[in-house]
């Protein structure tokens, strides 16, 4: 599916969205269907199809998204109350934008998987 596109848009600013923050390597958004009062995307400016496509090549990618999420935390002033992180992976992980993008979620007490 050619779902990414959508995130490349937002990337370049091509279709409308709430930017945040973005610099050369990554840019944050908010989720259009928020999850939490705080949900916030942050993807990578060049494409990334899964977390499976991380490697030792890509891996600052990865650090420098974690960052920019952490940023975005103490922004929105949900650092000191918490917060999750979250990349899903593929059909059984909940992937639905065939990109890959970090969820930061907070404003609320949020249920655990395990
Ligand atoms: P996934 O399930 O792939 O991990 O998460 C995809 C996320 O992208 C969902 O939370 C969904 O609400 C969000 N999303 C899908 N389309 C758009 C869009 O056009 N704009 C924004 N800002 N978020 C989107």
């Amino acid at each position: 599916m050619n779902n990414h596109l959508i995130f490349q848009k937002i990337i370049k600013r091509e279709i409308s969205s709430n930017i945040l923050y973005q610099d050369q390597i990554v840019t944050a958004f908010e989720d259009i269907n928020p999850k939490a009062p705080i949900h916030i995307l942050i993807v990578p400016n060049d494409f990334i199809k899964t977390a499976n496509d991380i490697n030792q090549k890509n891996q600052n990618i990865i650090a420098h998204m974690f960052c920019i999420a952490i940023k975005m935390a103490k922004e929105k002033k949900i650092s000191k109350d918490g917060y999750k992180i979250i990349i899903n992976c593929n059909k059984n992980g909940g992937q639905e934008i065939n990109y890959l993008h970090m969820h930061l979620l907070g404003g609320i007490k949020l249920k655990t998987l395990y």
